[in-house]
């Protein structure tokens, strides 16, 4: 069977124009306050990337810099200023943070109404009980990926591969919310091919390089991978073993140009949400 590329880049492309639309019309410029603490190459590249998309469809956004050293009270001390701020619609700290920062304390510190990343209690657990939320901007682009392949997907036997606030638990929740039958998958998991083989739809969230190899996917699956890791020769690569699955999956998304620019289209989208108060 033929493999379909699901390919992120296109679909983000096409989403950021319908989002410079509707900014242009909105009573304000959206503005989003960033996070960075300290100089971790991938994280500037990912702030990097937002300001692109954001300078592209009319978003302002700010970084805020912070040494490696910071602690969680000066973070969560700054969040609190960037709450009270009416010039800030929506905060997002970048992640991974510094070991001796406690990670959760910086999430809750985010006033809900402005964590556009979807990750404090609050919304997340309006993802679980069906009230209105910021949701999840990786989960959240995952799905719109997997409607690129199929719109309904009730009643299909969905897969997740990690259990994170940040990726898995959220799009394993938004899958139910969709009315598929939802396994979610982590490291103490016992028989981890058989589980995913069954998979209708399998998203793989870990990390994990080459973890999905043609085994675990059924014939004709819909395969996301959302997965970033460095190769040994510096490239970056997927929980997909993308050669070993071609002609067996029924869709795939490449690492890079799939769920990537999708992660952050849908940020600027949660910005829009916020400023309009849909959420
Ligand atoms: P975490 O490290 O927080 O979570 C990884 C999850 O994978 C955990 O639940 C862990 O299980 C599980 N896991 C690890 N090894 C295995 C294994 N061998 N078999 C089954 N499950 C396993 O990572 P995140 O959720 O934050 O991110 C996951 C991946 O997605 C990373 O590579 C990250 O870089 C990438 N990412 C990509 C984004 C994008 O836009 N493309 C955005 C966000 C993340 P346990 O809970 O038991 O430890």
């Amino acid at each position: 069977m033929e493999t379909r590329r699901l390919d992120g880049r296109l679909l983000a492309n096409q989403i950021q124009e319908q989002l410079k639309e509707e900014i242009a019309n909105l009573p304000h410029q959206p503005h989003l306050a960033v996070i960075l603490v300290g100089n971790n190459p991938a994280s500037m590249v990912y702030v990097q990337m937002k300001r692109k998309v954001a300078d592209k469809i009319g978003i302002q956004i700010t970084v805020h810099n912070f040494p490696d050293s910071v602690s969680t009270e000066a973070l969560v001390q700054f969040i609190s200023v960037l709450n009270n701020d009416p010039s800030v619609d929506g905060i997002l700290a970048q992640q991974p943070l510094p070991k001796q920062v406690d990670t959760n304390a910086v999430i809750e510190a985010v006033s809900p109404q402005k964590d556009v990343d979807g990750l404090t209690s609050k919304n997340q657990g309006g993802l679980m009980t069906g009230y209105p939320t910021l949701l999840p901007c990786t989960p959240q682009g995952c799905l719109r990926l997997i409607h690129q392949a199929r719109q309904n997907l009730a009643g299909l036997n969905a897969v997740v591969v990690g259990r994170s606030r940040l990726v898995g638990r959220p799009m394993a929740q938004l899958l139910l919310n969709e009315n598929c039958t939802v396994a979610q998958a982590h490291s103490h998991t016992q028989n981890l091919m058989e589980i995913c083989a069954k998979a209708d739809i399998l998203v793989s969230a870990t990390g994990v390089k080459g973890l999905i190899t043609r085994d675990f996917v059924k014939e004709g699956a819909i395969v996301i991978d959302v997965g970033i890791s460095k190769t040994e020769d510096g490239h970056i690569a997927g929980d997909v073993d993308a050669e070993s699955v071609m002609g067996r999956a029924g869709w795939l998304t490449p690492v890079p140009g799939g769920v990537g620019p999708m992660t952050v289209t849908m940020i600027m989208s949660n910005m829009i949400n916020i400023v309009k108060h849909e959420f």
